[in-house]
């Protein structure tokens, strides 16, 4: 999850456990796999097991089996000799199965569970294939487009029936599986979705770097949060004193914390419509003054959501408040002085650092 890399145990002990499924798939003349396909049958078309129920014995290829439902829902046939591959319920033309294409069609078919190698003729003395699906009636008028349209979708699909039916991997350009892919489609998320670059990337101190990050999964301790855990608590901000206190409250929406980040966003001249979530702000912050000018620019959410923090902090557990003003200081002079250590400014005042600010933009 995120930059760090830490992931849910569970998603990628499944994920780990799919390596398996594929490799039963692919790895037809291994012995693991006969003795494995000896013990509880062989599945439709040799993919996988039947399903496995008995309760006694080794329970290691029942818990990968377990599996077998979620995997298969990323797989693709790829039809060679057409045996191995149902003509209905098998993804074998891009993403959807026949059946859920032509509904109307396969009720009307007379053998639903046909594989493709069933429903080809090759008539006598040639070579050539052609189609001989069968339906146990004729259509109707209502029926005859969908039946033009599944005519015209498979007439250039005739297997050639030279080589093996095989699986592939649709979450993957190359069709191979890989653990990373399945990990992610499991999360239902993906990496590129989580703002790493607007986490790690700005020159801010380390620990408020981990503080964004957290704060991005949603996961610092704002009293919502404890709530979560077990801990009653009143879910009050302690800075607006007018709503409860989530992540996003506290950081984006809270009224103290808008006034900040409006302040500072006049410092460059700027007007910014508010994203959701901490995360939201964190994807589309990252280099908007473009690559050159934005040095500065990118240390402003981490600079001003860590001062809403410790000030929160010194709320709820010293008793300690600062006035807006004194907060709107603290931000600009810690933008400089983070500035100031990767050289961004030589400015030595808070107005000549302003200054130079608005003209960035
Ligand atoms: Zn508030």
């Amino acid at each position: 999850m995120g930059g760090l890399g830490i992931r849910n145990v569970v998603s990628f002990n499944q994920a780990l456990l799919g390596k398996w499924l594929w490799r039963y798939g692919h790895e037809v003349s291994h012995l693991w796999r006969r003795l494995i396909s000896t013990k509880y049958g062989e599945g439709q078309g040799g993919w996988c097991t039947k399903v496995c129920r008995r309760t006694h014995g080794c329970g290691l290829w029942r818990s990968i089996y377990g599996g077998w439902e979620s995997f298969s829902k990323h797989l693709s046939f790829i039809v060679g000799e057409g045996t191995h591959i149902r003509f209905w319920h098998d993804r074998w033309i891009g993403d959807n199965t026949l059946r859920d294409l032509y509904p109307e069609l396969y009720v009307c078919s007379a053998v639903k569970d046909a594989c493709i190698f069933d429903v080809l003729w090759i008539p006598k003395g040639s070579t050539v294939r052609v189609w001989d699906l069968r339906f146990y009636r004729a259509f109707e008028d209502w029926e005859l487009a969908a039946s033009y349209s599944l005519f015209q979708l498979i007439q250039t699909r005739i297997p050639r029936g030279d080589k093996s039916d095989t699986l592939g991997w649709r979450l993957k350009g190359d069709g191979k599986f890989d653990i990373r892919s399945y990990y992610h489609a499991i999360r239902g998320v993906s990496n590129s979705l989580f703002p790493s670059k607007g986490v790690w990337k700005p020159k801010i101190p380390r620990q408020v770097a981990f503080f964004l990050w957290t704060a991005a999964h949603g996961r610092i301790l704002t009293l919502d949060n404890l709530m979560l855990k077990g801990r009653p608590l009143a879910t009050w901000c302690c800075m607006c004193c007018c709503d409860g206190e989530s992540v996003d409250h506290l950081l984006l929406h809270c009224p103290v914390t808008h006034s900040l980040r409006t302040f500072m966003l006049q410092a460059f001249g700027i007007h910014w419509v508010m994203p959701g979530s901490v995360a939201g702000l964190l994807s589309c912050w990252h280099q908007w003054l473009g690559k050159h000018n934005s040095n500065i620019w990118n240390l402003v959410p981490g600079c001003l959501m860590w001062i809403v923090w410790l000030e929160r902090n010194r709320h709820s557990f010293e008793d300690i408040e600062k006035t807006l003003d004194e907060l709107k200081v603290l931000c600009q002079w810690s933008l400089l002085e983070w500035s100031r250590c990767w050289s961004f400014t030589d400015c030595s005042s808070i107005i000549e650092f302003l200054l130079s600010l608005s003209l960035v933009s």
